[in-house]
């Protein structure tokens, strides 16, 4: 007797990437489960709660949450299963603390943030222009085009014929990268470790190796739709995608690991719990890493993928402190972001280049009253955090925080007075928690690559098998995910005649 596939499409995992992709699908009338391994929608676009404080997992810098154009894929993504978010918007992206005390804040307003800049290298002032501006160019043409699947011909020909100019300016892109572009306008070594530095807190690679398409639209959109938080915290934004995927009919199940993707004849039918449970399904998309699709939940790992990988390699993990900190620990005028940097030669060495998220300036309600949290963390290895007794782990552990928490007082003068509360994440918490190999934050090229053309999008070289999230066409970010979600669903719809 031949089993009836209940499924439509099994989604691996409740990332922003998974989850895009699965509302997309169940508003176009498939039927579509979703297997999540922890309790809680998000992956690293999660949160936890605790003593009162209700911390972001990783991600606290959101773009995507425009109200113009089409590039404000979160907007869409859950307006599309009637979902709405409120969003506080950021005045600043990001503030920089820079090797020499230098400082720039990036203001939402575009103007303000080039005076600041050009403030400090006032002999650059045509080349910072032409290179930002260049990047509108490439912002400019993504946002005029429905940003749907690039494996899908059909699709392809109708944007093309609806504006050929956009299409062809965004392929004329595809191949480069922001190094040989700043270089044309800017000749200042400290500057362009300064653009180095704009690419690396969002790409973790310098300029030589971040898509030219990435920067066009992180260093526009900023100052264009605006970095935007909302408001309970960035866990809301998938507990909203969830609700929109159920009122269509979708349904997610939590604690359900996948340890196994079925495969019939070569093609991926279903999906194996670590229960022992099992699903089958017309298609199974994942939202794990790839490294984690193959070699884990499908051991033998295809010449297409064993290519990816000598591309691309892990970025590393991070080390993250999850303060709670009296008011009084932050000067009246502080930002949301920071990143310090002591020295520009250590940017990519590991716990140097320091990231600063305090989300309560924007949404007091994620602390008791009178408290602020703080999220600081720091790229690093798992090799580090490896082979450690318990002891050793939780002294490393004290040991790098004091490091973290001295380096916080440059800013914050008496923080370490004012402490409430700490918890400590290392790369072994991220494997743990997010699910993701090493712990990792995503691909980065081994070398230079030409842009976005090497980064692979949705289909794999397994039938009916497809990925989603930040291993795929174009990379890491919530904005990022939510593009490889749609895209993904799109290509899924057409397969599967919807
Ligand atoms: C510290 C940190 C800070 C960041 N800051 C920002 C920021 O400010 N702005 C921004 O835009 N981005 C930021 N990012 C990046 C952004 O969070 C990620 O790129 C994005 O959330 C990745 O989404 P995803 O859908 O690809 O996958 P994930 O978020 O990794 O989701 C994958 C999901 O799949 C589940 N899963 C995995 N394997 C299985 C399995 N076998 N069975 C069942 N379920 C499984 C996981 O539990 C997880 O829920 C940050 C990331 C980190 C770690």
């Amino acid at each position: 007797m031949k089993l009836v596939q209940q499924w439509d499409a099994i989604v691996i995992g409740a990332g922003i990437g998974g989850l895009v992709a699965a509302t997309q699908l169940a508003r176009r009338g498939a039927k579509v489960l979703v297997l999540e391994k922890y309790l809680i929608p998000g992956g690293s676009a999660g949160y936890f709660e605790r003593n009162g404080y209700r911390f972001d997992v990783g991600a606290s810098m959101i773009f995507g949450f425009g109200s113009q154009g089409t590039t404000n894929l979160l907007t869409r993504a859950l307006a599309t299963v009637d979902q709405k978010l409120e969003t506080i918007p950021d005045p600043v992206q990001v503030h920089y603390h820079l090797p020499g005390g230098k400082q720039v804040r990036v203001h939402r307003d575009y103007e303000q943030f080039l005076t600041e800049l050009t403030h400090l290298f006032p002999h650059e002032k045509l080349g910072i222009r032409r290179f930002y501006d260049e990047c509108w160019r490439v912002f400019h043409y993504l946002n005029s085009i429905e940003l749907l699947s690039l494996e899908e011909p059909r699709y392809l020909l109708r944007v093309f014929v609806q504006n050929p100019g956009a299409c062809l300016g965004l392929a004329s892109y595809l191949p480069w990268n922001v190094g040989p572009i700043a270089r044309k306008y800017i000749r200042d070594p400290e500057l362009l470790k300064f653009i180095d530095l704009e690419c690396y807190i969002w790409s973790v690679v310098p300029a030589e190796q971040t898509p030219m398409i990435n920067a066009g639209m992180v260093f526009s959109d900023r100052h264009y739709g605006g970095i935007r938080y909302p408001k309970g915290g960035v866990g809301q934004i998938a507990q909203k995608l969830v609700e929109g995927l159920q009122k269509y009919g979708g349904e997610i199940r939590y604690k359900s690991r996948v340890t196994r993707i079925l495969l019939e004849r070569g093609r991926a039918v279903g999906v194996e719990l670590a229960t022992g449970q099992t699903y089958r399904a017309k298609r199974i998309i994942s939202n794990a890493t790839r490294w984690d699709t193959f070699g884990l939940l499908l051991p033998n790992i295809p010449p297409a993928e064993q290519r990816w990988r000598r591309r691309y390699q892990p970025s590393p993990s991070f080390l993250s402190l999850h303060l709670g900190v009296k008011a009084t620990a932050l000067p009246a005028t502080t930002d949301c972001h920071h990143v310090l940097l002591d020295d520009w030669r250590a940017m990519t060495d590991p716990y140097q280049t320091l990231f600063v998220s305090i989300p309560t300036l924007l949404d007091p309600d994620l602390a008791p009253p009178g408290y602020h949290i703080i999220h600081a963390f720091t790229p690093c290895w798992l090799s580090d955090w490896e082979h450690l007794s318990p002891k050793d782990y939780e002294r490393q552990k004290e040991a790098k925080a004091s490091q973290v928490i001295e380096r916080l007082e440059s800013l914050f003068p008496g923080l370490d007075h004012d402490l409430d509360y700490m918890e400590v994440g290392t790369p072994r918490t991220h494997r743990r928690f997010l699910g993701r190999m090493d712990g990792t934050y995503g691909p980065i090229p081994r070398r230079v690559l030409p842009g976005l053309l090497t980064m692979p999008f949705n289909r794999t070289s397994i039938p009916g098998l497809y990925c989603v999230g930040d291993s795929t066409f174009p990379g890491q970010g919530l904005n990022a995910v939510a593009f490889s979600g749609f895209a993904c669903a799109h290509r899924v719809a057409t397969d599967l005649g919807l």
